[in-house]
């Protein structure tokens, strides 16, 4: 993303295009007709602009979504029409797979294959909440005679989305899914790097029934879209996905107005490998969960915890793997893509550099692929250990390709590595005693704990978000339903 004047081009490149927003179900440009220049991770080359959005169009479209609450056709639709519309654009999802990868490969540097995947993911939501949207049944409570006392579950209102750049499709769906099933009008703020899917899905949801006002999808700068909308007073609720600094204002912001807030802010998850750990089974999905998407993703399994008595056979096989690993652009066959810009790839090229300095073992590092133009954003895979626990490397999230190694001696030094870090978000845990798996997976302090597995399908139907700085709230399963609703209590004295 680059606020700068549009560049020259040269007459081979294709053509800009320019993408618009969309609010009360037409595309819209920005107020101040102010654009923002998408740049494409793989070749550090702009190949698109966006709306850079203000106070101005967010009052715009959060009118736009009140209306839609107030008095549009959305608050007339019963239940299983909800769930018939989400059907509808889960069908068009899968209908347009292959262009929704395309987008979204480009914009985020993701591998094609990644993107695909995170594109079935997408489809999966809006399917799953389909069904969930007349299914939320609420509770009697006993009074004692002359009184019927009932809860029910009540949209908030509307909703104010405030999403990352690592994965527009799958950060659309898993915040718009839910909240819609539930009746809510939503204004999604996209981030400023890569949002021109959340974009298309906005226009695919109007194509399946959805009225206009009821999901706006707004581009633009954080301190300037994202902070106007979090402090929006018409807004009743909150969820972010972030930094734990932004969350910390939206936060702030949203109590200036008494909204609710779900913060998810990302993690320093622990892969958890007893000796008696099955590798062959573990060192794909344990690598898997630190490349994907080149590790920029908040439950990344960053901390590789290993039983000291296996230090040896798990570092040779992992320094194995990493060596082999090959980064390239998102279109080819690589392991993994780009980082998402310039200022992500030097953050991480730091981490490693103070890495080094401070003398911190490097066991592996993976390769760039020669066909990789020298202007995108390229880090290897970069394996290192044994990390001490109080480093830098040990404690702070990286969001990048980068492994640390942690030696521990046994379950109960396990435990305590694991939960000595602010974050608390996933773990997996890697044994084949059924009995200390659990009791491992008990003791840590973290929203999901695998057991054997890291990551499964897309985790749609699994609860998912932090304890401690990882944030609070629940996306993701039924779960979801909770958090974006509320319960109305109605009392009858019937004598
Ligand atoms: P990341 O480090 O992953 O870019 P950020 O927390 O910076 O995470 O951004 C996540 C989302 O929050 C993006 O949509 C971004 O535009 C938005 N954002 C950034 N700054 C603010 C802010 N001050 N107020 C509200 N939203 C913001």
């Amino acid at each position: 993303m680059t606020v700068s004047a549009p560049r020259k081009r040269e007459s081979h490149i294709e053509p800009l295009k320019h993408y618009q927003m969309i609010i009360d179900g037409r595309p819209a440009d920005s107020a101040s007709g102010a654009r923002i220049e998408m740049i494409c991770p793989s070749d550090g080359q702009v190949f698109a602009t966006i709306p850079r959005s203000n106070k101005e169009d967010i009052n715009l479209a959060v009118a736009a979504a009140r209306r839609a609450i107030d008095k549009g056709s959305w608050r007339h639709k019963t239940p299983a029409d909800r769930g018939r519309i989400l059907m509808n654009l889960s069908t068009l999802i899968a209908k347009h797979h292959e262009e929704l990868s395309q987008l979204d490969a480009r914009d985020v540097g993701k591998t094609i294959k990644s993107a695909r995947n995170d594109v079935t993911v997408l489809s999966r939501y809006y399917e799953y909440y389909a069904g969930a949207a007349d299914k939320t049944v609420g509770t009697t409570i006993p009074l004692g005679k002359g009184f019927t006392a009932m809860t029910f579950r009540e949209p908030h209102g509307v909703i104010g989305a405030i999403i990352p750049w690592n994965s527009p499709t799958q950060m659309t769906g898993r915040t718009t899914a839910p909240a819609l099933a539930m009746g809510n009008a939503i204004v999604l703020k996209a981030a400023e790097d890569a949002c021109l899917s959340s974009i298309r899905i906005a226009e695919l949801a109007i194509e399946a029934g959805l009225p206009p006002g009821v999901l706006n999808v707004v581009t633009g700068i954080g301190e300037e879209a994202g902070a106007a909308l979090a402090a929006h007073k018409d807004v009743d609720f909150i969820t972010f996905t972030g930094s734990p600094e932004i969350g910390t204002f939206v936060q702030k912001a949203a109590a200036d107005h008494h909204a609710g807030v779900t913060l998810e802010l990302g993690g320093k998850s622990p892969q958890i490998v007893f000796a008696d750990a099955n590798l062959e089974e573990a060192l794909p999905v344990i690598t898997n969960a630190i490349i994907a998407n080149s590790g920029q993703i908040c439950v990344a399994g960053s901390r590789l915890l290993v039983e000291e008595s296996a230090w040896q056979k798990v570092t040779k096989a992992f320094a194995a793997r990493f060596n082999s690993l090959i980064t390239g652009p998102h279109h080819g066959d690589y392991d993994f893509g780009p980082l998402i810009n310039q200022k992500q790839r030097d953050r991480v090229l730091q981490f490693i550099k103070r890495a080094k300095t401070r003398k911190t073992p490097m066991l592996a590092e993976g390769s760039i692929a020669p066909e990789a133009p020298p202007s995108g954003f390229y880090v290897p895979a970069i394996l290192f250990g044994p990390v001490p626990t109080d480093s830098e490397l040990g404690r702070e999230e990286v969001f990048g390709p980068v492994l640390s190694i942690i030696p521990f001696k046994d379950e109960s030094d396990a435990i305590c590595i694991a939960n000595d870090t602010e974050y608390g978000l996933g773990a997996g845990v890697w044994t084949q005693d059924g009995a200390r798996a659990l009791r491992v997976a008990h003791a840590v302090r973290s929203g999901q704990v695998y057991i054997n597995a890291f990551g499964a399908g897309g985790g749609v139907e699994l609860p998912f978000g932090g304890f401690k700085k990882s944030g609070h709230g629940r996306e993701k399963g039924l779960e979801a339903l909770q958090d974006f609703s509320t319960t109305k209590t109605i009392i009858i004295n019937h004598g």
